[in-house]
């Protein structure tokens, strides 16, 4: 079996690619950066860097199955879009517009509620759904634990200030996971606003934007007025399209952990985005040390649901703890099993934890298999 790749092994330990392929190299083994390693390779390289191996999953996840997809089981997914920027550019104002523009439209009679994302419908009668923790905290730390969930970025820069530091951390992260991005150039309304500087000092970074000749699509927008938010995300969903983003509703669900609280009254209030297959009440889940059974589900509208298919959020009740954003979560046979494997993840992370510090683990990688 074959495991993480060249460069995956080297960020585990921090140290570069190249180090890891001239490790390889004095092993008699010419490997490309993303080139798979085996267990054995994997160990060697490890110990050259005075790292010790031991791989923990691969027996834990050997009840996770995953099904194959036919071809004609896969259909279309909305996508799923973040918002970054720097402090104070917008961003939530722009999540609160559309998230508010899309219940007035009577897309589903009622209040939304805050459940870390959201889904609505764009002109074209095409849906996106957008995960509502605004900025890169949520997008990293998903990252940090393997969870790629983001398909588009939005970058939102406002057009009265420059491209900012976190502006450009915001464009480094979305380029680092090879998530595309639309630029929202905001705050159009204002004065002092000169988009055409904005999209100067982008071309001072290589991001040419479209009607400059380059391939980034931008949109001038007032998240505040409500201008062009429609035209934004026409231009969200033609890089949709080009994404080609499908998924197979029928099977049992996996999908990631959004966010996750204890409400005082309902036990632990857990979001999660379905990416495969379809979420149902009365599923077994775990995600990361925590399990149960899918008691109730309720949709970014506040109402009751029963299942939930691929790109749509609920948050449910049910798990016997708060996964942490970013966990992968799966649907099980049965609750024995389920709990099974939560004890013994909760065991290994104890173990972990009683470990010296240069100890790498492998962890991520059975979820990857
Ligand atoms: P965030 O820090 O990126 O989430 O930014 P916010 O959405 O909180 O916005 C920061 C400030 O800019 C707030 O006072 C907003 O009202 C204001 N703002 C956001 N968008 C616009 C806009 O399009 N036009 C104007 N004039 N103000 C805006
Ligand atoms: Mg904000």
């Amino acid at each position: 079996t074959e495991f993480v790749t060249v460069s995956e092994l080297a960020s585990m330990m921090n140290v570069s690619a190249t180090e890891v392929i001239g490790s390889c190299m004095s092993l008699g083994i010419f490997a490309s950066i993303n080139q798979r390693l085996d267990a054995e390779t994997i160990q060697l390289v490890a110990s050259d860097f005075g790292f010790e191996t031991e791989f923990i999953s691969a027996e834990v996840q050997e009840a996770i199955v995953e099904e194959e997809d036919k071809p004609e089981d896969l259909l279309e997914r909305a996508p799923i879009v973040t918002v970054m920027g720097h402090v104070d550019h917008g961003k939530t104002s722009l999540l609160d517009y559309i998230r508010n523009a899309s219940v007035t439209a009577g897309e589903a009679g009622g209040i939304t509620q805050h459940i870390g994302a959201y889904s609505v419908t764009g002109e074209s009668g095409r849906k996106i759904t957008f995960l509502d923790t605004p900025g890169h905290e949520a997008f990293t730390a998903m990252r940090a634990r393997g969870a790629q969930v983001t398909d588009i970025a939005i970058i939102i820069v406002a057009a009265d200030d420059d491209v900012m530091p976190q502006t450009k951390e915001a464009i480094s992260h979305a380029q680092a996971a090879g998530v595309p991005m639309v630029f929202a150039i905001n705050k159009i309304d204002k004065p002092g606003a000169n988009p055409d500087k904005i999209k100067e000092q982008l071309s001072q970074m290589n991001i040419l934007v479209e009607e400059w000749g380059g391939k980034f699509q931008s949109q001038e927008i007032s998240a505040k007025n409500g201008v062009n938010i429609e035209e934004l995300l026409e231009k969200v969903l033609l890089e949709a399209e080009i994404l080609e983003l499908k998924a197979n509703p029928n099977k049992t669900a996996t999908g990631t952990v959004v966010e996750a609280s204890l409400d005082k009254g309902r036990g632990y209030v857990t979001t999660v985005l379905v990416s495969a297959g379809t979420l149902k009440i009365g599923d077994f889940i775990i995600a990361g040390q925590h399990y149960g059974k899918v008691k109730a589900m309720n949709n970014d509208k506040g109402e009751a649901v029963t299942e939930a298919g691929p790109s749509i959020p609920v948050s449910i009740l049910g798990f016997n703890g708060a996964p942490s954003a970013g966990d992968s979560f799966n649907v099980l046979l049965d609750e024995r099993e389920a709990k099974q494997i939560a004890v013994k993840r909760e065991q290994l992370k104890r173990e972990q934890g009683l470990r010296t510090k240069k100890h790498l683990t492998l962890d991520e990688i059975g979820r990857r298999l």
